[in-house]
């Protein structure tokens, strides 16, 4: 489960939507589905599986990284 800080993103969130992310500007682009969102904070939730290239990569990231 990641917290991240995406103030944009949190404003415009609404129930059932998803994220598009990339690891870095080369990634692949996954689709992760918004679990939660914080507007105040200014984060949203995210859980994911490992099964790939991208989730292995994201699974390594430690607090304070970005992609
Ligand atoms: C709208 C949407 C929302 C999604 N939300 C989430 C989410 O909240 N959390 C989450 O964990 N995933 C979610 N997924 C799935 C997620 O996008 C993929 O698991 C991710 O793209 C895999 O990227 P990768 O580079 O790690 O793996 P890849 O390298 O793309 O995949 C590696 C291999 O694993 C297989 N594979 C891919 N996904 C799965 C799976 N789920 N189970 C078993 N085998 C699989 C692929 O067929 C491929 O052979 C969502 C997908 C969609 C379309």
């Amino acid at each position: 489960m990641f917290e991240v800080k995406a103030p944009l993103v949190a404003k415009s969130a609404k129930p059932g939507q998803f994220v598009i992310v990339r690891i870095d500007e080369k990634g692949e682009r996954i689709p992760l589905t918004i679990c939660d969102y914080n507007e105040e904070l200014g984060t949203v939730t995210i859980v994911f599986q490992v099964v790939g290239a991208s989730t292995t990569k994201m699974s390594k990231l430690n607090e304070g990284d970005s992609f």
